[in-house]
């Protein structure tokens, strides 16, 4: 199974993060992502927002 990740130094704008996220399975990988989110993000944890990170997960492990 591939390992997929979010990175969050793809996503330039309200918050200057470099944290990078990553898992060997989607359910996992969502979980992660969306605590980060909502904590340090101020997004609302909501199907919307779950479907955004689905469509946003990378295959492989972010770049040093
Ligand atoms: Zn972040």
């Amino acid at each position: 199974m591939a390992r997929k990740y979010i990175d969050c130094r793809d996503y330039p704008g309200d918050i200057k993060c470099t944290v990078a996220l990553s898992a060997d399975t989607d359910e996992e990988l969502l979980e992660a992502v969306v605590q980060h989110g909502t904590r340090v993000h101020g997004y609302s944890d909501t199907p919307e927002f779950r479907q955004k990170i689905r469509k946003e997960f990378k295959e492989g492990r972010p770049a040093n």
